[in-house]
């Protein structure tokens, strides 16, 4: 992953006429923090933190918990962070952690220790104006807030402003659950308008009918009337209905903790038949690599959302822009979580609780401005939507450092 990270970066450098020497500053990790975390039960485990850039801001990005976590990937996506947080024009700027575990194999007793015990190695490293880290895979508000308690009584901090992602009752924002589903619709509703294509029909099927995936079809369904979900999946499998599916209906389905393949309507559909199903736009919202030069050619829509890190592959992604199918590119698709992660921050060193309105506006006007200067760029430059974010990102990158 490291490698293709540093592949993209270079290529897109070449493109916007970077020395190597450039190329190589935004390579560049600044901190790299590996340690192991010892156990009362004698389990240890692996941990990370590394922090890319603070050269826009402080040092921002989740902590996953998994058994697969390694410093490569962590390194890749801290890299990405910085240009995410860049890309979409935030004062922050890029970081990630993990522990190597599976945290379905501890107790609730041991969750709350390891999570304690990476406070604990980090505390120096991080805090409001330093490093502000939030969930990512298998990490939940109870584990921040577990998180925040402790960074609190080592050093005193009262700000809440340490870790974004925080529960509701302690200092979390209002729309962040939804925020990167919300960011998806506005990105897709933004480019449309750009691209002249506002207010016509359009029918869209969602591969991963989770967090991210339900919140779009959700906000998509309330706020976009002329767009009609015709297909959703999960890791199941799911459903085809042309004459349309209720997002509504499937999200109520899916909190019964019913699998999407035995809905009550339409036509059973395997994830890989959502992938060729006949819709102008396909939601990416599981997993990343789904997309590959194998299965690319099989892609009928028009538009393809990446909400989830890397579902389309760097060859795909090739493959689909010479098919004529525009990528929306994940630094821009599902920067919506990130944003109000940064709101929830300025909210918490402001010592103010804002609105879910007063969020979801500032949310929609970063994105609209983003979306403008990524597109922009693109017809500018005679670049893709990807290559257009992150010949942005690496920009502003560099002009900060
Ligand atoms: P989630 O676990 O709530 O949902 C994932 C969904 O994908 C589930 O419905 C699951 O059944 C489905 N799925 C799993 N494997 C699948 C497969 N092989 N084929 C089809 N569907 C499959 O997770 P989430 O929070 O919704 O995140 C989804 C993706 O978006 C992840 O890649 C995540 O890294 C990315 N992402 C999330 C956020 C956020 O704010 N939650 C922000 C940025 C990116």
């Amino acid at each position: 992953m490291l490698h293709a990270t540093h592949q993209q970066i270079k290529a897109v450098g070449k493109k916007i006429d970077l020395t190597p020497e450039q190329i190589d500053k935004v390579l560049q990790v600044n901190a790299r923090h590996e340690f192991e975390i010892l156990l009362k039960n004698g389990q240890k485990h692996n941990a990370y933190r590394m922090q890319h850039s603070n050269a826009r801001g402080p040092y921002k990005g989740g902590i996953r918990f998994h058994p697969e976590v390694n410093s490569g990937e962590v390194q890749a996506l801290a890299t990405l962070m910085s240009l995410k947080t860049a890309a979409v024009n935030i004062p922050l700027g890029g970081g990630k952690g993990g522990i190597q575990v599976n945290p379905k194999l501890l107790t609730i007793e041991e969750l709350e220790e390891l999570s304690r015990k990476y406070v604990q190695h980090l505390s120096p490293h991080i805090g409001p104006y330093k490093d502000v880290p939030a969930p990512d895979v298998n990490t939940d508000p109870r584990i921040i807030d577990w998180m925040v308690e402790e960074y609190e009584d080592l050093t005193g901090d009262t700000t809440k402003a340490s870790f974004t992602g925080k529960s509701l009752g302690k200092g979390g924002s209002e729309g962040r659950d939804a925020a990167t589903g919300r960011g998806g619709v506005i990105v897709l509703a933004e480019l449309l308008k750009h691209m002249g294509l506002s207010g016509k029909k359009l029918t869209y099927g969602i591969q991963g009918f989770g967090n991210v995936g339900s919140f779009f079809g959700l906000i998509a369904a309330e706020e976009q009337k002329k767009w009609q979900m015709v297909a959703a999946t999960d890791s199941s499998g799911g459903v085809f209905e042309k004459n349309g599916l209720w997002p509504a209906e499937l999200d109520d389905f899916k909190k019964q903790k019913k699998q999407l393949r035995h809905y009550p309507a339409g036509i059973k559909i395997t994830n890989e038949e959502l992938l060729s199903s006949d819709v102008d736009v396909l939601v990416l919202a599981a997993l990343g690599d789904v997309v590959t030069s194998k299965n690319a050619h099989l892609i009928k829509a028009k538009f393809v959302l990446e909400l989830a890190n890397g579902p389309v592959d760097d060859k795909a992604h090739e493959l689909l822009e010479k098919q004529g199918i525009t990528v929306v590119p994940d630094i821009l698709a599902n920067s919506g979580g990130v944003i109000v992660s940064y709101l929830e921050w300025l909210q918490n060193l402001d010592d103010k609780h804002w609105s879910l309105t007063k969020v979801n506006t500032k949310l929609y006007s970063l994105l609209q401005d983003a979306v403008a200067t990524i597109y922009n760029a693109s017809i500018d430059k005679h670049m893709n939507l990807k290559e257009a974010a992150l010949a942005v990102a690496i920009t502003r990158l560099l002009q900060a450092q």
